[in-house]
């Protein structure tokens, strides 16, 4: 069990919540055996300090989106440099977009426009797209059968069993975090015990959410370990089955090399002489 590593597939790592001891993170993370973490973007006027944060270690992977609930910030022109971004740097997925219709305040309009023309985007590119989505399963599900992206995660999964089973279908991973951990989660229990293991991936969406042992401080990726528990908790496979196919998911998912280090990527490869771009 201890030679698994384990897969962040939902950490903004390079948010400021982690700027004075992001490097011991990291070691703890490895010492939970939590290796790869993928770290999406989530604005243009961040893209940067996404990229940066990447670069620091081969395990840290890079995705370039615009969130929904930063919508009134996201103008036109962020979708062509997110585009030509796309090109230059070593991105695994197009993330984090979606739909947020939970918040009420938020233009439902312009984020079904944005949503959409980076699907769009991220079939151009043939990359996996990290999905945001909260109270718009039904129309997120209809977007993504009619534009047909390369897979990719649909995080912090909460809708229904049919709808989890509707994404599978599609070709979706359905990322569980930290709320698995807290007791009162009967209804998302139910779902990581009901959907198939090979739809299964783990997310922190650190520094938000938390586990039930840490509740009140900051998330962090070196808790992956307790949200495995917990899926192991409501699941009847072994730790060690789950954890394995977790991340074999996450891997195939968002074309993660299978030993750790970049430079296996196409993408990487071509980034490595643009380095300095940015
Ligand atoms: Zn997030």
């Amino acid at each position: 069990m201890s030679d698994i590593q384990l897969i962040d597939t939902h950490c903004h790592l390079d948010f400021h919540e982690f700027d004075t001891d992001r490097e011991a993170v990291l070691a703890r993370c490895h010492q939970s055996s939590v290796r790869d973490i993928v770290i999406p973007a989530v604005a243009f006027s961040s893209f940067e300090r996404t990229i940066k944060c990447c670069r620091a270690s081969n395990e840290l992977h890079l995705a370039l989106g615009l969130h929904p609930v930063f919508i009134d910030q996201h103008q036109p022109h962020h979708l062509v440099e997110l585009d030509s971004l796309l090109s230059t740097e070593p991105v695994v997925a197009v993330g984090e977009i979606g739909l947020d219709f939970y918040i009420k305040d938020l233009d439902q309009e312009k984020q079904i426009a944005f949503f959409t023309k980076q699907l769009i985007i991220a079939k151009r590119h043939g990359l996996p797209v990290i999905i945001h989505n909260r109270k718009a399963h039904d129309l997120c599900i209809e977007l993504l059968a009619e534009h047909k992206p390369k897979g990719g995660i649909i995080h912090a999964f909460n809708g229904s069993l049919q709808q989890g089973f509707k994404y599978a279908d599609l070709g979706f991973k359905l990322g569980f975090g930290g709320m698995l951990t807290f007791d009162r989660s009967n209804k998302l229990k139910r779902l990581a015990a009901g959907l198939p293991l090979d739809a299964l991936v783990l997310e922190t969406d650190a520094p938000d959410m938390t586990v039930s042992e840490h509740k009140g401080a900051r998330n962090s990726p070196e808790y992956i370990p307790l949200i495995l528990k917990a899926l192991v908790d409501v699941r009847e496979e072994s730790a060690e089955t789950i954890a394995l196919a977790t991340s074999e998911n996450a891997r195939q998912s968002l074309n993660l090399p299978t030993n750790t280090g970049k430079q296996q990527q196409t993408p990487a490869n071509k980034a490595l002489s643009q380095k300095n771009k940015l």
